[in-house]
C-alpha cells in the first residue's frame, strides 16, 4: 500500500488505549470546543488555545476554509500539481480557481504565484512539502513570500508533510505567525503521526478569526470523541514521532538511489513519498497497472495533475525492496 502517503506503522499500543476508554462513554456527545486537545497542541506548539483550529482531517479545515473565505467573484491561488483538494475550494464556492505550474524542479514557483494576487485574491495556498511532487521549499523563501502577501489575503501553508523535511527545523514556521495574522499552518495527524483512519487535522493561526472563520461554516461535532482521545494520546509520543521520521529519511535515501540507478529522474523528495518522471515512451497507467497486477499500488501522475509520472509512498524496507524490484522488472 504505497498509493496513499500513510505511515506504514500500526497506531501505538498507548493510543489504541487512549481510543478504547472512550467506548464506555460514547452515549455522549464529544467535546465541540475540542478543549484538552487544543490545549495539548498548545503545549506542544506554542501557540496559544484560542488560536488553534481543529478539523475532521486537514481536508475538512481546507474545505471550511474555502466556505467561509471564498464566493463568486473571489479568487484562490495555489500552485499545480498540488493537492487535489485545493481544486474543489473554488468548484464548490462558484470562486475564481488560478492555478500556478511548478518550476523545473516540482517546486512551487512563489515569484509567479506573487503575479497572481490581485485585489479579489482571498486565499493563497502553499502546499510545503508539496503533495504529490513530495519538493519542499526552505522557510526563507516562504517567510519572504509571506511578507509580500497583502493582509487582505488569508494564507495557508499546508504543512500536512513539514516533518519528513529536513531543510529547516519542521516548527520554525510557527514563529511567522506571530508577524502574519492573515497565515495559517495546516497540520494533520494523518501522516507523521500514523491516524489517517481516526480523522484529525488542526490549524495553527495568526489570528483567532481564522478559528472562527472555520467554525461559523461546519456542523459543531465535526471531530469525535475517540479521534480527540487518540490525538492527545499520539502528541505524547515524540519519540516515536522522530523515530518515523527517520526510518522515512532511510526509505528515502534508498527509494532515491534505488531508483536513480534505473535511470529514473526523481525530484528532491522532503515528504514521505517520492515522485518519479518515466522515460520518454513508457505508459505511466502500464506501469502504475502492472505494479497494481505485482500487489504493488502506486499512484499515476495523471490522476494528480500531471502525466508520466509516479507517487509513490515510502513503505517499510521490504515493501520499499519489492517496488523497485517490480518496477525493475516492468521497465
Ligand atoms: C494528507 C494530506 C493532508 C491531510 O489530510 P487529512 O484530511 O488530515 O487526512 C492535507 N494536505 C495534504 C497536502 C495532504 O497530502
Amino acid at each position: 500500500m504505497l498509493a496513499s502517503n500513510e505511515s506504514p506503522d500500526p497506531p501505538l499500543p498507548q493510543v489504541v488505549r487512549a481510543i478504547e476508554r472512550t467506548l464506555t462513554n460514547l452515549n455522549r456527545y464529544p467535546d465541540p470546543a475540542n478543549a484538552r486537545l487544543r490545549r495539548a497542541l498548545s503545549d506542544r506548539y506554542g501557540v496559544p488555545a484560542n488560536r488553534i483550529a481543529i478539523g475532521n482531517g486537514s481536508v475538512d479545515l481546507l474545505l471550511a476554509a474555502g466556505e467561509a473565505l471564498l464566493e463568486p467573484g473571489a479568487e484562490v491561488v495555489y500552485a499545480w500539481p498540488s493537492f487535489g483538494i485545493y481544486p474543489h475550494l473554488a468548484a464548490a464556492s462558484g470562486a475564481r480557481a488560478i492555478a500556478v505550474g511548478l518550476d523545473g524542479g516540482d517546486r512551487h514557483d512563489l515569484d509567479a504565484m506573487m503575479e497572481e494576487i490581485t485585489a479579489a485574491t482571498r486565499l493563497v495556498i502553499v502546499c510545503n512539502p508539496n503533495n504529490p511532487t513530495s519538493t519542499a521549499l526552505p522557510l526563507a523563501g516562504v517567510a519572504a513570500f509571506a511578507e509580500r502577501v497583502p493582509p487582505h489575503v488569508a494564507l495557508v501553508l499546508d504543512e500536512a508533510y513539514c516533518e519528513f523535511s529536513l531543510l529547516d527545523d519542521p516548527d520554525a514556521s510557527i514563529d511567522l505567525l506571530e508577524r502574519h495574522p492573515n497565515l495559517v499552518l495546516m497540520r494533520t495527524f494523518s501522516k507523521v503521526y500514523g491516524l489517517a483512519g481516526m480523522r484529525v487535522g488542526f490549524a495553527l493561526c495568526g489570528s483567532e478569526r481564522f478559528v472562527q472563520a472555520v467554525d461559523q461554516v461546519r456542523q459543531p461535532f465535526f471531530c469525535n470523541a475517540a479521534a480527540q482521545a487518540a490525538a492527545i494520546e499520539a502528541l505524547r509520543h515524540q519519540d516515536a514521532v522522530a523515530e518515523r521520521v527517520e526510518r522515512a529519511v532511510l526509505a528515502r535515501v534508498e527509494m532515491q538511489s534505488g531508483l536513480e540507478r534505473l535511470g529514473l529522474r526523481v525530484a528532491a523528495s522532503q515528504a514521505n513519498f517520492c515522485w518519479l518522471h518515466l522515460p520518454e515512451g513508457v505508459e505511466e497507467k502500464a506501469v502504475a497497472d502492472g505494479l497494481a497486477e505485482r500487489g504493488v499500488l502506486v499512484r499515476g501522475g495523471t490522476g494528480l495533475g500531471q502525466e508520466g509520472a509516479l507517487r509513490v509512498t515510502y513503505g517499510r524496507a521490504e515493501d520499499n525492496a519489492r517496488f523497485l524490484r517490480e518496477l525493475a522488472a516492468l521497465l
